[in-house]
């Protein structure tokens, strides 16, 4: 499928792909949390660009980085050390877990970006919230527009809103082709379509998710029939660990990753009088990621999805040293077995290494739900 080529391609070659856009004379702002609202600064004709890390060992990041920082900062850093995030007119960041705070003071002091930015996101969602973040975004807003020199009307951040919510909406489509049994999409392309979103113009990446919704129904090679899985848990910006699902017998139909459906659940609403005091709704009101201390409500959509896409079983995947999902996991556990369904739980560190072990707990899993053995 020429449109999966194409987006697999924008995230694979994404530095590249980037490079070329800031020789158009284009500004790119690196953002590390999803809590970081996108349509600001896609109002201000900046291409937000998610903070990802790399699949390698973080060599140079383990000088600088204590023994407990979750592997996924440390890559990200590691990146950036190497010099591979040096197109990067600024870097901005939201109050989360402690590892990505951590992380935005070793960005600032030991990688040269012109421009850094920390909004201060209060985790609840209480009325006094939505009005605290609405004026931490007017202050963000004023921000970019002295930085970047550049005015930010209300009318541009429609026009965003409108873009980004087009998206989400092609997203969702696309997931729910993941209904059908066996799905006409994996795990894996699902995983990497979002995951190229998040760093490609919107326009150009709801181009090619139309067209991809259209070539998918003629696809040649549709994924084989399998335990049909929903995948919880830490930031996930490699498709490996579900491509050993998948390679396994394993269907990878449904997820709750802030790299997959938390991104793009929720749009912002697009008839609001003020579109920013939307965007700050928004993003408060999202599917929560656990640093916000509403694990009742995304448990709530793990549930919806378990029904939606008719899992079978789930897998929680976090990151060594992952405290949100840490203090989370065993909790979403248990409630999910208490409704009867397989859990499997599992540590994995971002470099790739150990799989063999992982792969054997994976297949035992999937043997267990299929009543073999
Ligand atoms: S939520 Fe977990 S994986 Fe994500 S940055 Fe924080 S500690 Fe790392």
């Amino acid at each position: 499928m020429e449109a999966l080529d194409e987006l697999r391609n924008l995230f694979s070659a994404r530095h590249d792909i980037v490079r070329d856009w800031k020789r158009q004379g284009k500004h790119v702002v690196g953002w590390a949390s999803t809590y970081t609202p996108e349509e600001i600064l896609y109002a201000a004709s900046i291409l937000p660009m998610r903070i990802l890390g790399s699949p390698e060992t973080a060599k140079l990041a383990h000088a600088y980085c204590p023994d407990n920082m979750c592997s996924f900062c440390r890559s990200c850093f590691d990146v950036a050390l190497k010099g591979d995030y040096d197109y990067l007119d600024g870097f901005v960041t939201s109050a989360s877990c402690d590892n990505r705070e951590k992380m935005y003071d070793l960005w600032r002091h030991h990688v040269e970006i012109p421009y850094f930015y920390f909004i201060n996101t209060p985790h609840t969602n209480t009325n006094t919230a939505h009005e605290f973040f609405y004026d931490e975004l007017v202050r963000f807003r004023e921000s970019l527009e002295k930085a970047f020199r550049t005015p930010i009307s209300d009318q541009s951040l429609r026009k965003a809103v409108r873009i980004y919510n087009e998206n989400r909406v092609l997203l969702k489509k696309l997931y729910n082709l993941r209904r059908k049994d066996p799905p006409l999409i994996s795990g894996r392309e699902a995983l990497e379509t979002v995951l190229s979103s998040m760093l490609t113009p919107k326009e150009v990446h709801s181009r090619l998710l139309t067209q991809l919704l259209k070539e998918i129904p003629q696809r040649d090679d549709p994924p084989t029939k399998g335990v049909r899985l929903l995948i919880s848990g830490s930031v996930m910006d490699d498709a490996g660990l579900l491509e050993i699902v998948e390679a396994t017998g394993g269907s990878v139909v449904a997820d709750d990753l802030s790299t997959g459906s938390r991104y793009f659940w929720n749009s912002v609403d697009p008839t609001a009088e003020s579109p920013l005091f939307a965007i700050a709704r928004r993003y408060l009101d999202r599917v929560p990621c656990p640093f916000m201390g509403q694990s009742e409500d995304r448990f709530r959509h793990v549930q919806d999805m378990v029904k939606r896409y008719d899992v079978e079983g789930v897998i929680i995947f976090v990151l060594r040293f992952c405290d949100p999902h840490l203090f989370d996991a065993p909790l979403l556990k248990a409630e999910l077995e208490s409704s009867g369904l397989p859990v499997l739980y599992l540590e994995w560190e971002h470099a790739m290494t150990g799989f063999a072990q992982l792969r054997t707990r994976i297949e035992a899993f999937l043997e267990m739900i299929r009543g073999v053995g």
